[in-house]
């Protein structure tokens, strides 16, 4: 008979089950038509119903399952009892049958932080572009992102009515990515993908010395990683602070998980420890390939205006 399977392979088949229930509650929020909006820093820095009740859900739900790991999520939510029916108590058996990478097969429970972000993209979902939304469950061992889960709740919402809605993405570091067509920007041409509602002169300016072909503004840091991965972009630039550990964690671990990179503007790798700073001071810098070519490009006086 076959061994248990692996803590880290039964947090991410658990995730993934999680981040379904997340997503039908990200849809029932919006068919319901209440959004109930609250301005957190501002009105840019917004937090819906779905915000709420997604990382109550997402939260409780992995930690009943998995009570000596650490997560971490975006909203600061009072800690009321969470009612049954957010609850999701199943996993993914396709996820659960395969092998553990090998370097993490010892994994125990308080050796994991998991980074949530319950909705990823909020400005938009208030805005009606409902594909930038993301739901985002990143697994991090020894400071590293190494597994993550990226749902997609209006995935082909615009393809019609036959076209199946919504989809999970998923990936484990020295295993790969799944859930998803890997496909390459096209050659030779510069794609850069950026914020659409938190853009400012030091973004602007930082694109511009790129010289790209085109650029793509869209929200959430999930779909942004998401358009590196199929071809759609070739770079993630984001010269300004504002995205956090959450937004970075799974994302990360699926791009890492197909051979992309992701650093901050200056290159230096990001930390996900539960001790560390949540803001990703200095920005975002990613891509599937050819991460130098855009790494060499940043001008130093952009790096200089980002601390880390
Ligand atoms: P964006 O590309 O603008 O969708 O940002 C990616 C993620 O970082 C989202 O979760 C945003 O909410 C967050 N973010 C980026 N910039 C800011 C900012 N200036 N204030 C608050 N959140 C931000
Ligand atoms: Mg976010
Ligand atoms: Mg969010």
């Amino acid at each position: 008979s076959m061994a248990s399977p692996a803590l880290l392979m039964r947090v991410v088949a658990s995730a993934y089950s999680v981040a379904e229930k997340a997503a039908t509650i990200v849809r029932n929020v919006m068919s319901a038509g209440d959004l109930g909006i609250v301005e957190k820093a501002g009105p840019n820095d917004l937090q819906t119903k779905a915000d709420r009740l997604v990382q109550m859900s997402i939260c409780a739900s992995l930690a009943r399952k998995f009570p000596k790991v650490t997560i971490i999520g975006e909203e600061e939510l009072p800690n009321d009892d969470v009612t049954e029916d957010l609850i999701e108590g199943g996993h993914c058996e396709e996820i659960l049958k395969k092998p553990c990478p090998a370097q993490y097969t010892g994994i125990k429970e308080e050796e994991l932080v998991i980074w949530v972000d319950p909705l990823d993209g909020t400005k938009e979902y208030t805005e009606g572009l409902l594909d930038h939304v993301t739901v985002l469950i990143g697994i991090a061992y020894g400071g590293k992102a190494i597994a993550g889960v990226i749902n997609q709740p209006y995935y082909n919402y615009e393809a019609g009515a036959n076209a199946v809605l919504g989809r999970t993405i998923w990936g484990v570091l020295g295993m790969g990515a799944f859930g998803f067509q890997l496909t390459e920007a096209p050659a030779g041409k510069h794609i850069v993908v950026t914020t659409r509602s938190h853009s400012s002169a030091l973004v602007n300016e930082c694109i511009t010395a790129l010289n790209p072909d085109a650029v793509i503004r869209v929200g959430g840091a999930g779909n942004k990683i998401i358009q590196l991965i199929e071809g759609k972009a070739s770079a993630y630039v984001f010269a300004s602070p504002g995205c956090k550990k959450w937004d970075t964690c799974a994302p990360e671990a699926i791009l890492h998980a197909v051979g992309g990179k992701i650093t901050d503007i200056r290159g230096n790798p990001f930390q996900y420890n539960k001790e560390v700073k949540h803001m990703n001071s200095a920005g975002v810098l990613a891509t599937l390939r050819n991460y130098d070519y855009y790494a060499s490009r940043i001008p130093n006086t952009v790096k200089e205006s980002l601390v880390p």
